[in-house]
């Protein structure tokens, strides 16, 4: 069975959740998909969190599922196996053999807190065996503390708990030998050392009893200690996401928690381990919002490969419904402002039926024309064989799917019906092709033909050449413009009678 979704978040933790609230309050298909192991499941009471100080942390996780839910989000216990990449989707797999398909994966699976192997510690963690001092210091505050060093790092730790307590003892064995300035510190500040490896603790009525190797018991009311952060991602090895080189290896992420992979993010303890609740809810709204922004993009990009492949068919269709469409004849402009060019490589953005290329190829061009239409280059590529022409004439959509440099790029009427035909872009994209020393050539409508006096509401605007200009916005100190006017030309109305055609003629140069 497959489903999809907008998005899939592994792991229904506070950062999960947050990521879940912020997808489902976009209207975004979202499952969460939850082990139910979230790490601070050992603690009663949570401290530290604004707004919810003391509060149990499965309740806040509680509210955040009905949360999430009234958003339209699914959450289902299970884990996640594998994630692996699927064209343009994610592939969830879970444990009871159920594969998901999404657009975006948040992963915020948390970490495992892999505790010193000591008997007795396992037990006692979250309640006398305490990991934070932020998050449960104060309810310890003035009692007999402990610190079970797990490295030399751990000499920050034995720090922040002095701030608590005037009655401190260290267990240093794993961070010995300690630094001649650190033993130093701490004995200035009453902190008692002690360097034989802590074997066991034990829970008792007067306090945990810590027994170190050389057969001393020391009573302590807590003892801190950080676990090693343990993250368990091998569902996502196939991905190699990208890792930080912090304690653990959490996966590496920008502002809004995208990782290496363009449809993954990854919010909570996964990408920084010694973050709290609230900066794990802080990093899962980033990374929904994140996955909320990546997906708009992406709907937008759609859209517009949508509409531009409708546009193209609709050309197709134009070519098809006749034998010729245009004269085939070179434009008088072009013609004439090409006569003084010297030949050489020629690419002709909207070839048609080849008309242009075709006179380029003739008059000592090695010339390439491109259009969307199919119907247009067969039969630009038969005009040239019956002229005896060597013409090159491809079916692709604007200069970017043409490889090499061009000494002339040439758009000659390259209008459409369409009010949102991006010409700017499809000629900002026709400057790029341009060789150094090269030309830009656009010859367009500058006005509707005499006889029209306005224009049909959905076409594009018509515009002057200079206006033209200002709207490409190329780089002045690399485009020299040699022509930039508008040349008349005879035509005649659909009812014989004699008139006009305004040709707006650009020719940039490009300097360097
Ligand atoms: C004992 C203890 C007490 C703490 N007390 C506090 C405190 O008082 N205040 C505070 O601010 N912070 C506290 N913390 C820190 C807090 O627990 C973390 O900051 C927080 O839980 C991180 O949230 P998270 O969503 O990243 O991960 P988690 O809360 O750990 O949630 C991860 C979720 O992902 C699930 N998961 C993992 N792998 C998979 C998989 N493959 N498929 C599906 N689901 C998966 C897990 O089962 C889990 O439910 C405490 C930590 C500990 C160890």
């Amino acid at each position: 069975m497959t489903n999809e979704w907008d998005a899939v978040i592994i792991g229904g933790g506070v950062a999960g959740l947050s990521a879940a609230q912020m997808l489902g309050r976009s209207r975004r298909r979202t499952l969460v998909i939850d082990g139910g192991q979230p790490r601070n499941r050992f603690a009663a009471h949570m401290h530290g969190v604004l707004g919810h100080d003391g509060r149990d942390p499965g309740e806040l996780l509680e509210t955040g599922r009905a949360e999430a839910r009234a958003y339209g989000v699914e959450i289902v216990a299970g884990a996640v196996t594998s994630l692996t990449e699927d064209g343009d989707v994610m592939r969830i797999r879970r444990s009871d053999g159920t594969i998901e398909t999404a657009r975006a994966v948040v992963i915020a699976t948390g970490i495992r807190d892999e505790l010193p192997d000591v008997p007795g510690l396992e037990g006692e963690w979250g309640r006398t065996v305490l990991h934070c001092p932020y998050c449960h210091g104060w309810e310890v505050a003035g009692k007999r503390l402990g610190v079970l060093a797990t490295s030399p790092a751990s000499a920050h730790q034995i720090q922040l708990v002095r701030q608590l307590s005037e009655d401190v003892t260290a267990f240093t064995a794993a961070a010995e030998p300690l630094e001649e300035d650190e033993v130093t510190r701490f004995t200035a500040r009453g902190i008692r050392l002690v360097s034989s490896p802590v074997s066991e603790v034990r829970h008792t009525e007067d306090g945990l009893v810590v027994v170190t190797r050389d057969g001393d018991s020391h009573v302590v009311d807590a003892l801190f200690t950080g676990g090693t952060p343990t993250l368990e991602l091998d569902f996502a090895a196939d991905l190699n996401l990208a890792r930080t080189d912090m304690p653990g290896g959490p996966l590496a992420v920008d502002m809004l928690g995208a990782t290496s992979h363009p449809r993954v993010f990854a919010a909570g303890n996964v990408t920084s381990p010694f973050g709290n609740v609230p900066i794990s809810m802080g990093a899962g709204s980033m990374a929904g919002a994140g996955v909320n922004a990546m997906l708009v993009a992406e709907d937008f990009r759609r859209a517009v490969a949508e509409r531009t492949a409708l546009r193209n068919a609709g050309w197709e269709e134009r070519y098809a419904e006749k034998d010729r469409f245009w004269s085939g004849r070179v434009n008088a402009a072009v013609a004439a402002i090409v006569a003084d060019l010297a030949p050489g490589t020629a690419l002709d953005i909207g070839s048609g039926e080849g008309g242009d290329v075709v006179w380029l190829a003739e008059h000592g061009w090695r010339a390439t024309g491109i259009d969307v239409s199919a119907t247009a280059v067969r039969r630009a590529a038969e005009f040239a064989a019956t002229r005896g022409v060597d013409a090159r004439f491809v079916v692709a959509d604007g200069a970017a799917s043409v490889e090499g440099e061009f000494d002339l790029v040439l758009a000659s009427f390259l209008h459409s019906w369409e009010p949102d035909f991006p010409r700017i872009g499809i000629l900002r994209e026709a400057a790029e092709r341009v060789a150094p020393n090269g030309h830009l050539l656009v010859v367009s409508h500058a006005a509707p033909p005499s006889w029209v006096h306005e224009l049909p509401e959905h076409m594009p605007p018509m515009r002057s050449p200079e206006a033209e200009l200002a709207l490409l916005n190329l780089d002045t100190a690399r485009w020299r413009p040699e022509i930039v006017e508008i040349r008349r030309r005879e035509a005649t109305t659909p009812d014989g009678a004699p008139a006009h055609l305004d040709d707006g003629v650009l020719l940039l140069r490009r300097v360097e």
